[in-house]
């Protein structure tokens, strides 16, 4: 019988332990004793097979991460609304003051795909209560299809752009202390590409 990936996920938790906590405790005393201090804050989708940690071998105090569907940000919109993605940006660029954010959007996005859909059938997940309202945000994008791949790389333009419109971002792009960076994985071929903004189009980074 195959074992399930709940119980899996305790013999990880172990394994982990012991490449950190038996292997290199003084990295650990140092992030328990001087908190976080993240050079990266990273948006990604949280598709199971796109795990920004596992992808670029990052380890534990190395970036801030913020995952929700299809790797979006959006608008600046400060309201009563619930605004994780941003709260989160708040938190990394103003408190945490990381260098770079970075946005990894990926090849076969199930919410790319549901925008792209609802672009042909007229609704986003019409019986679904947040997913449409959530893709929104990329609506823009949806003209880029039926290619699911091409409107999910303009998404991640799109959102550089929504990056953009926070105040504390902007501040901090225009000083020079901010980067931001637009990046995409494509699973198939095991690619990552950049956008470049003064060639208007992704390059490819590695693979
Ligand atoms: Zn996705």
């Amino acid at each position: 019988m195959t074992m399930r990936t709940i119980d899996r996920m305790k013999a990880g938790f172990r394994s982990f332990k012991a490449a950190y906590y038996d292997q290199r405790p003084e990295r650990v005393a140092h992030l328990v004793e001087s908190g976080q201090e993240p050079e990266v804050l990273l948006i990604a989708c949280s598709d199971s097979r796109a795990d920004p940690a596992i992808l670029m071998n990052a380890e534990p105090g190395d970036m801030f991460i913020v995952r929700n569907v299809a790797n979006l940000i959006p608008p600046y919109q400060p309201d009563d609304q619930y605004h994780g993605t941003s709260a989160a940006l708040e938190y990394g660029v103003r408190d945490l003051k990381v260098r770079d954010v970075v946005i990894l959007g990926h090849s076969g996005c199930g919410g790319i795909q549901a925008l792209v859909q609802g672009a042909i059938g007229g609704v986003t997940a019409p019986d679904r209560e947040f997913i449409g309202p959530w893709m929104e945000i990329a609506s823009c994008c949806s003209g880029h299809g039926p290619d699911v791949d091409a409107v999910s790389r303009q998404s991640v333009r799109n959102s550089l752009t929504n990056l953009l419109t926070f105040p504390f971002v902007k501040s901090g792009v225009e000083s020079g202390y901010l980067q931001i960076h637009g990046w995409w994985f494509d699973m198939k071929e095991g690619a990552l590409w950049r956008y470049v903004e003064e060639n208007d189009r992704f390059e490819k980074v590695e693979g």
